[in-house]
């Protein structure tokens, strides 16, 4: 069997913890790997190999770090079908949605590629009779990224790209349900010329995630998953002194009005809902139907759902994969078995016809939900799409601005005036207009409102070179100088 562990100061570490994970192919329901969990000793040696390599590192210059970058994002480039294999092996999603991972992460590396335009500070010449003031950025020193399953490759690509090109190191703890990823992505920064130490991997559970949240040598913290996590990490991690950005759970509603196109609407919310299984904090959940369309647009949906190809995701014809694991594949099923006696239409019923390995629920619609059913109240995390009938706009509106959670929404409508209004009333971080899965590209930055998000600062784009830097203002003052020297070489950068 194999066994999956650490990468501390440029390579792999055997775990001395004794404690293990298993990892399971979901498509077949066979164990592929045991992960290690990390000690709290464990996580105090990659913190230790990030601090000591933290002065070389940040004393390197922009060009240095760029160029790191550039190789990097070469690297990945060339490996995106090795990544995207890794990705569904362990978690499930179709492999073509695998490389879509990929390529988004992949942007965000290109983004980490301007670091030295991108960390400018400001200048004022003259601020006061000789006096000139300016402002820099400086990296934070060690820190570090928890990482969620449904995302191996991408969500840490969104945190490390910029944290190390703003001159910090960084501690890797990924979900320990698909943990082979993270070990690949830093065989690739080695070879891209990151000095060692520069990124470590600590694979674990609970342990290393306090581990990491009480260490004094960590300045700051990434997290991506569920809101009651993203909770914890948040309040832990600034208790402990430390900057905090956690990013938590969804329930996208997509508004579909009146004079919307049904079709294209149908088409969105199928993609939306069902692609990777549902395992998307950007997944729509929710169709917010206007009463008029309503029929017509359950009707759609229902007729698309029979051509999705469900299977393993390593056959290139299939368009969705299986869950993460057996427990959550039960719990999403258990939406569906509650949801008729709480007065929802069952109009696809996904229990039916799965394969008998693997964590397989098939798509699933439901009709006339309302917001006091559980299958409305909570984040499944699963295929299943749930239509909530409403009168129109008004209505759309105040529902989505009275859930709890707030990370995408989206409208869909042919009436720019209506979009506008929406865009301008709704209480959500991410908006698409006529776009179902609006993630926003690398630079922007990435973020919900409310439960989504605990914190002050979104990930990646520019929010993300804010939070992996602190600013220092220079106020100067230069009498007369007077030292100079002569040199006819042309002046290189590192
Ligand atoms: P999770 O919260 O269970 O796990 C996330 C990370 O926290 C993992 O590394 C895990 O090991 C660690 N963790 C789990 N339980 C912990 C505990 N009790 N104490 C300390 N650490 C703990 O999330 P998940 O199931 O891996 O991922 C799915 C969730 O992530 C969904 O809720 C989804 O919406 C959310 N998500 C959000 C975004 C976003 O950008 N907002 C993106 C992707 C996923």
């Amino acid at each position: 069997m194999k066994t999956i562990s650490h990468w501390i100061d440029g390579r792999i570490v055997p775990s001395t913890s004794g404690n293990s994970s298993p990892v399971f192919d979901p498509a077949t329901g066979e164990q592929t790997a045991a992960v290690d969990l990390a000690s709290v000793a464990e996580v105090a040696t990659a913190v230790a190999a990030a601090k000591a390599a933290f002065p070389a590192w940040r004393s390197s210059s922009l060009s240095k770090r760029a160029e790191v970058m550039f190789r990097l994002r070469e690297l990945v480039d060339a490996n995106r079908k090795e990544i995207a294999s890794l990705v569904t092996a362990e978690h499930g999603k179709v492999l073509s949605d695998a490389m879509g991972e990929v390529a988004r992460g992949l942007e965000n590396i290109e983004f980490a590629c301007g670091i030295p335009q991108l960390i400018k500070g400001d200048y004022s010449e003259q601020a006061a009779g000789g006096v000139d003031v300016y402002s820099i950025r400086q990296p934070l020193g060690v820190v570090a990224g928890i990482t969620p399953f449904n995302f191996p490759a991408m969500v840490p690509m969104w945190m490390f790209a910029n944290a190390l090109a703003c001159g910090n190191t960084f501690v890797l703890k990924p979900s320990e349900k698909d943990p082979s990823v993270a070990l690949y992505l830093a065989e690739l920064l080695a070879q891209a010329g990151l000095p060692a130490g520069c990124f470590n991997v600590v694979q674990g559970d609970k342990v290393a995630v306090d581990a990491i949240l009480e260490h004094d040598d960590i300045a700051a913290v990434s997290f991506v998953g569920s809101t009651p996590i993203a909770k914890y990490i948040y309040e832990t991690g600034t208790s402990n002194g430390k900057r905090v950005q956690a990013l938590g759970g969804a329930k996208n509603h997509m508004l579909v009005l009146a004079d919307a196109d049904v079709d294209m609407a149908a088409d969105a919310a199928v993609g939306a809902g069902y692609g990777s299984a549902g395992e998307r904090c950007m997944a729509i959940s929710v169709v917010l139907a206007a009463e008029s369309i309503a029929d017509e647009l359950v009707a759609k949906i229902a007729e698309r759902i029979p051509s999705i190809k469900v299977g393993p995701g390593n056959e290139p014809d299939n368009e969705m994969g299986p869950l993460i694991t057996a427990e959550h594949r039960d719990r999403v099923r258990g939406y569906v078995n509650n949801a008729p006696e709480e007065g929802a239409t069952l109009v696809v019923d996904g229990r039916a016809g799965v394969p008998s390995s693997g964590y397989f629920l098939n798509p699933t619609l439901l009709d006339n939900v309302t917001t006091d059913m559980a299958c409305y109240r909570d984040e499944i995390f699963g295929p299943v799409l749930s239509v909530m009938r409403v009168a129109g706009y008004q209505e759309g509106i105040d529902t989505i601005n009275a859930n709890p959670y707030a990370n995408g929404t989206a409208i869909f409508t042919r009436d720019g005036g209506a979009a506008r209004q929406f865009q301008f009333d709704v209480q959500v971080g991410m908006v698409g207009v006529n776009v179902p899965v609006p993630v926003p590209v690398s630079y922007y930055s990435f973020g919900g409102w409310k439960s989504s998000l605990f914190g002050d600062t979104h990930m990646y784009g520019p929010e993300g070179i804010n939070f992996y830097t602190q600013a220092k203002v220079v106020t100067s003052r230069w009498p007369d100088p007077s030292t100079s020297s002569v040199d006819l070489g042309f002046p290189e950068t590192r």
